[in-house]
């Protein structure tokens, strides 16, 4: 008839929460009347992609997806396809009762590195030896860029461990074992999120546009102080201890804005953090005014289990008691609603706190103008992988690497390396292989599939790139002893390192260099003169082979664009990359770091040669 537009109008004028011009306080009130608990408590869900279609969105009202670990679309999903993806899910949630617009979650960590041709940047052990978190930064706004350019719009880092024991499998996720510069390395945040307007009150979440992500500072707190290194393990550590190593990462993130804080698996003096309420609720939430909302990680209440209390219930009660906000569940979401609404029902978990979720939860959204912009289009596609991202990939491999030693002392340096030697050598198992450049959670959850996982530069290629036509570049990943003395190279440039690994996977009480490890440095080292390059997560031992080489680098994981191995070795640019980690002798002195009173390390924390470009006056 002809008053129906008019009455539509009338009718979408009160529905308060649509209305961007409304304050956010009354937005979040205004909707948060409206919801059922059914509502409430589906806002608290984050469901993994492969367990979820776009109706049991529209149903259950579920408030998150994610892409977690093993679950994204391989093996060559294009930017188009996974925006297809997210907006299908997102159309589900657009036609739920009230339209609350869901978010999409994924671990882009050194870059969007699940994704097939993205720019793969250094590990964060690497960049914390660049000392550059300006860097850093704007490694956080090409990522934002790429991971929008798939339509998704938050990003599980950065990590911001303090990783005390390199036995850790997640230690190259940690950029020091020195809090000072994993606190000056939350720059990641504002890359991500946009730097938050002057005068902002502390501890609110915030994103400031359509080509930024929403940011996770995790794992809170203590994950890189767990005892042998071993992942998920117990951080005994007093109070000022944790304090003072384990969370200043945590204040500067929040007072840089970081919108969402990811529990840690860990404990801490014994207690779960998962169902740690003086820490996430009491010290977090409450203390240092954190505002955002607090993720859960992977099943990470279900692993809240003491007996004799194992059982589910429990785990659900003590992790939302404790404080979490929003439950990565992530594949049964009846199971965890069912649950959940029965201690609401039952009066064994106050509403207040399932206000206190979704009200976090719903300012997160309303705050990035989501319920405004929930459907994302191609106008990114063109960012991934750009040549502008790939560049700023190779600046920050430069600056990541660290130059332990450079000939018998400093008269007789071997760094940099003539580009018109008639004939060298490149050998090694880490020279010619992009999965182990990149590392774990690269393309594959683990990134163990090794080549051609994604497009890249080798060092290898690199090395082919940067010499002059006339040079011979030999490769050979194992060379025996006889085929280097047989050949007249004029040096050697040796690459080994670790395998990929992510997680518990990579907890390693040996740290080895991977086989046929050390005797490529022999059968190469003891015949020529030689560079030797580690390619790792962490230090390794090395003392014993100190003596064969004469020149050693440690270019962490350094991604795809292994150009930048090849810009300082020859000398287009120097070395000015710091240990951000202690090297040890043996494996027996761990932990060690700076500081402590048996300090007796190869190298210590800091450590760096450094080098003059080739040519600079
Ligand atoms: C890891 C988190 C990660 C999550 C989602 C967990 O296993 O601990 O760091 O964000 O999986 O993939």
């Amino acid at each position: 008839s002809l008053w129906a537009p008019l009455m539509v109008q009338a009718q979408d004028q009160s529905m308060k929460y649509k209305d961007p011009k409304q304050p956010i306080n009354l937005r979040i009130r205004d909707l948060m009347n409206r919801m059922t608990l059914a509502e409430k408590i589906g806002q608290m869900v984050q469901l993994d992609r492969v367990a979820v279609t776009p109706e049991i969105m529209r149903n259950y009202s579920i408030g998150s997806v994610l892409s977690g670990g093993g679950s994204v679309p391989l093996p060559k999903a294009t930017p188009k396809d996974w925006m297809d993806m997210v907006n299908e899910l997102q159309n589900g949630s657009l036609s739920s009762r009230l339209g609350i617009p869901m978010i999409y979650g994924i671990d882009a960590l050194h870059g969007h590195n699940n994704v097939y041709q993205a720019t793969i940047f250094p590990h964060n052990v690497g960049l914390g030896a660049t000392r550059d978190p300006d860097l850093v930064k704007r490694i956080g706004a090409a990522t934002a860029r790429e991971v929008r350019a798939t339509g998704i719009n938050y990003a599980f880092a950065p990590c911001i461990a303090v990783c005390r024991d390199p036995r850790w499998g997640r230690c190259y996720e940690s950029y020091s074992e020195d809090p000072s510069i994993v606190e000056e390395m939350t720059e990641l945040i504002p890359g991500l999120q946009g730097d938050i307007p002057a005068g902002s009150p502390k501890g609110v979440p915030f994103l400031g546009g359509k080509d930024k992500v929403l940011a996770c500072a995790k794992h809170f707190v203590g994950d890189g102080g767990t005892v042998g290194g071993i992942n998920e393990n117990n951080t005994v550590i007093d109070w000022h201890g944790l304090l003072s190593i384990h969370m200043p990462g945590y204040y500067h993130a929040i007072i840089k804005g970081v919108s969402t804080i990811m529990v840690s698996y860990s404990s801490w003096n014994g207690k779960k953090m998962h169902a740690n309420r003086a820490l996430v609720t009491d010290f977090l939430k409450n203390r240092l005014k954190f505002r955002g909302f607090v993720i859960s990680d992977w099943q990470g209440i279900d692993r809240v289990t003491y007996p004799p209390h194992s059982n589910y219930t429990y785990s659900v009660q003590a992790g939302i008691e404790a404080g979490i906000d929003m439950v990565m569940v992530p594949y049964n979401h009846t199971e965890f609603i069912d649950t959940l609404t029965r201690l609401v029902n039952d009066k064994i978990i106050p509403m207040s706190r399932i206000d206190d979720a979704v009200r976090r939860i719903l300012r997160v959204k309303f705050m990035m103008g989501l319920f405004e912009n929930p459907l994302s289009d191609q106008t990114l596609a063109a960012e991934l992988g750009s040549q502008a991202h790939r560049d700023l990939a190779r600046q920050a491999v430069r600056k990541s690497l660290v130059l332990l030693k450079n000939g018998e002392n400093a008269d007789d340096p071997m760094i940099p390396l003539p580009k018109n030697a008639p004939r060298i050598l490149v050998a090694g198992t880490h020279a010619h292989n992009l999965g182990y450049q990149c590392g774990g959670w690269t393309t594959t959850w683990q990134g163990v599939s090794g080549n051609n996982h994604t497009a890249g530069t080798t060092i290898l290629n690199a090395i082919n790139n940067a010499v002059n036509l006339s040079t011979e570049v030999v490769y050979s990943q194992n060379p025996s002893a006889e085929f280097v003395k047989s050949n007249n190279f004029s040096y050697a440039i040796v690459a080994v390192g670790e395998p990929p690994y992510a997680e518990t996977a990579g907890d390693n009480q040996n740290l080895t260099i991977s086989e046929p490890g050390a005797n490529v440095i022999s059968n190469v080292c003891e015949t020529v003169k030689c560079v030797v390059i580690v390619v790792s997560g962490r230090p390794l031992v090395i003392e014993p082979y100190l003596n064969q080489m004469d020149a050693l680098v440690a270019a962490w994981l350094p991604g795809t664009e292994g150009q930048g191995v090849a810009d300082v070795l020859f000398g287009d640019y120097g070395f000015t990359g710091k240990l951000p980690r202690t090297w040890f002798k043996t494996v027996d002195q761990l932990p060690m770091n700076v500081g402590d009173w048996h300090y007796d390390p190869l190298f210590p924390f800091g450590h760096g040669l450094t080098t003059e470009p080739v040519g600079a006056a």
